[in-house]
């Protein structure tokens, strides 16, 4: 076991993959839909899915507030897909009046940047994070980052729609906050999970 323990946002979505994922690498890795399932974790994931559904549910549950403190308090937090709306402080295209509904990552995201057109696509993006080998990225009715506040750093980018010379930014992390605009839980390439849980190793190892 890597030491550390992550949980999953399992209110709707690819939280089971993702899960899967983590124990491959022999990370303990809980489904959190509870408030209190937030104690003791390292990390969290929130998974790909429909940021709106999964929105109105932890309202219901009462998790919005537990979130948010969780990401304002500086804990690594993953989102992927509509994880990654839901971590961004700015998002265009939406049904929730533009208002951050998690935040804490100071990026604007167009909802459904790519989903207008083409539902799912795939793409090889280069990674410098990851390595020399490009990265197989699952877009699926995919956001993408369109700006960023200074200070974020961008891991990868992708062409960007109707102009394949533009390219909008697909990936980016700020100190814990890792966010993605595709879904590594849908391949078999281990690299943006096993990148997580490295930034959970080393917060975990500062803090505690
Ligand atoms: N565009 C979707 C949304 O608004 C996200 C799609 C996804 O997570 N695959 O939530």
């Amino acid at each position: 076991m890597s030491g550390v323990r992550i949980g999953v946002l399992a209110l709707q979505g690819a939280f089971r993959e993702h899960i899967a994922m983590l124990k491959r690498l022999n990370v303990e890795a809980v489904e959190v839909r509870l408030a209190q399932e937030l104690d003791g974790l390292d990390g969290l994931i929130i998974p790909g899915g429909e940021s709106t559904s999964m929105g109105l549910v932890a309202e219901r549950w009462g998790l919005v507030e537990p979130l948010r403190r969780w990401v304002r308090g500086g804990k690594p937090t993953w989102g992927t897909c509509a994880g990654m709306i839901l971590l961004a402080e700015n998002a265009t295209g939406q049904k929730l009046g533009g208002q951050a509904l998690i935040g804490g990552l100071d990026v604007t995201v167009n909802r459904n940047y790519f989903g207008r057109q083409v539902d799912s696509f795939e793409a090889d993006l280069d990674v410098p994070a990851l390595g020399d080998t490009p990265f197989h990225a699952v877009f699926i009715r995919a956001p993408a980052i369109t700006a960023v506040a200074e200070g974020i750093e961008t891991l990868s980018t992708v062409a960007s729609l109707g102009d394949e010379t533009e390219s909008v930014i697909a990936a980016v992390r700020k100190g814990p906050i890792l966010a993605t605009a595709f879904h590594p839980e849908l391949t078999d390439d281990l690299r943006w999970h096993r990148y997580f849980v490295r930034v959970v190793t080393e917060y975990k190892s500062c803090s505690g």
